[in-house]
């Protein structure tokens, strides 16, 4: 049944830009202050408190339209939009309409194989409304810290086709947010929020009625709720029902969407310029910032450069920091392979998710453990084990190696001596594989082993038996 439905999905996406201070007046956005303790007239709404424009919230907001290709207006406006709200004291957002910041950009990405290009209608600079809170026993409390905040509103086209897709989506916006260093995009502490249309139709038919979905605050809840909904909207086709225009909500825990409130028309908001603020006047030097070299271009360049794997480079780029790790690190290594195997197995698996600037071991201390099995001055296996020891310690490689002594492999000669010493302690074994029983190498190799305390390089104490032993 849901075969013959064509699913039809656009985005509406908010980040909370991550500057000092609030969009309109000089109060501090700092996450997690005790409530109402960063506010002053300007983000209380007091009449006659005049907004002042913070500067770094639009030169992050254009870092984000030129990533996204977008057209930018080298002058936009503010407008008030006018709705009533506990938790917008003024009755209205200063936000922007016609003459937005910037329009028509596209994010490409690729989903099940195949290139996607989703288009971006336009972006918006906007203030952030209070936060509220409904306590079980029935008030609602307000935290005006939120109010104010800077907000960059981003609108797709309805261009995506499936409820993965729109998560892909989502997830390479975020990526690329990030990059930019606009917003931290902490799904948890609210930084960014999708809102979503969504209807169904028959291929061919006109476009069915939307329905739009509220507060997907996780990729996860972005996913299901759309899922819900698809599934919802084809079975009321199906049973003759007919799709209402509606803003919905998705409830995590019972996994289902819920009608909110009848949409309003755009002119109930009755948008009207803001008349105590200037027309934003771009100056130049706000496009001529250099752009950061973007996720896609760093994988491709991961591959194509350092000769990696697409699903490695793919992981070593996930994040710029986890990017930029690796290329400290790799400063003065050959084996770049080995490097990134590291950086993608051993180090993002210890941080299980935590961002690689948590990392206890800097690129450098990593290098010169590194560098240690490339001159093969210890074992990898030996490697495996200093690192547990440097993130257990605190200590550096050397150091480690200093003080377990004796535990650096100097040479192949060192080696050498100590496989004539075992040949020479072992005549019945070297008689049994000298006679044919090739299997008595493993004892011998055991023993170099123990004597060198585990460091050497099984393969080389093979190779080096072998040769003794069939001399
Ligand atoms: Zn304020």
């Amino acid at each position: 049944m849901a075969a013959d439905y064509e699913v039809i999905i656009g985005l509406e996406i908010h980040v909370e830009l991550d500057t000092q201070t609030k969009l309109f007046c000089g109060c501090s956005r700092e996450y997690g202050r005790d409530p109402n303790t960063q506010i002053c007239p300007v983000c209380l709404g007091y009449p006659g408190a005049l907004p002042v424009l913070n500067q770094e919230a639009v030169r992050k907001a254009v870092l984000a339209a030129r990533a996204l290709g977008a057209r930018i207006h080298r002058r936009s406006y503010f407008y008030r939009k006018n709705y009533f709200y506990p938790d917008l004291p003024k009755g209205y957002q200063i936000t922007q309409y016609t003459y937005s910041l910037a329009e028509e950009g596209a994010l490409e990405f690729e989903f099940e194989g195949q290139k996607r290009r989703v288009r971006i209608e336009r972006m918006n600079l906007e203030e952030e409304a209070a936060k509220s809170f409904h306590t079980d026993d029935g008030y609602t409390l307000l935290d005006f810290n939120r109010s104010g905040i800077p907000l960059l509103e981003i609108v797709t086209y309805p261009d995506l086709r499936s409820p993965a897709e729109a998560r892909t989506f989502f997830t390479r916006l975020r990526q690329l947010l990030r990059y930019l260093r606009i917003s931290p995009c902490d799904m948890e502490k609210g930084h960014l929020r999708a809102d979503a249309n969504i209807s169904v139709r028959k291929p061919g038919e006109p476009l069915g009625t939307k329905v739009e979905l509220k507060n997907l605050n996780s990729f996860k809840a972005l996913e299901e709720g759309l899922r819900y909904e698809v599934q919802r909207q084809i079975q009321l086709l199906e049973s003759g029902g007919r799709v209402v225009q509606e803003t919905r909500l998705f409830d995590e825990d019972e996994g289902v969407t819920r009608p909110m409130r009848t949409k309003e028309e755009a002119h109930d908001y009755r948008y009207f310029p803001e008349p105590d603020l200037l027309p934003l006047d771009l100056d130049p030097k706000f496009l001529e910032e250099p752009l950061p070299e973007l996720p896609d271009a760093k994988r491709e360049r991961f591959i194509r450069d350092y000769g990696l794997r697409p699903d490695v480079a793919e992981v070593l780029t996930l994040e710029r920091e986890t990017a930029e790790y690796f290329e400290a690190l790799i400063q003065g290594l050959t084996d770049i392979e080995q490097a990134a195997h590291w950086v993608a197995n051993r180090v993002l698996g210890h941080l299980k998710g935590q961002a690689i600037t948590a990392f206890p071991i800097r690129p450098e201390g990593l290098r010169e453990l590194l560098r240690l099995v490339e001159t093969r001055k210890i074992t990898l296996n030996k490697a495996k084990d200093v690192f547990e020891k440097m993130l257990d310690t605190g200590k550096s490689a050397a150091e480690i190696i200093e003080e377990e002594g004796a535990t650096v492999i100097a040479s192949e000669d060192v080696l050498q001596t100590i496989v004539d010493e075992v040949i020479r302690e072992n005549p019945e074994l070297v008689e049994k594989y000298r006679k044919g029983k090739t299997g008595v190498i493993g004892p011998l190799i055991g023993q170099v082993m123990k004597k060198t305390k585990g460091s050497a390089d099984p393969q080389v104490v093979r190779s080096l038996l072998v040769a003794r032993l069939e001399a």
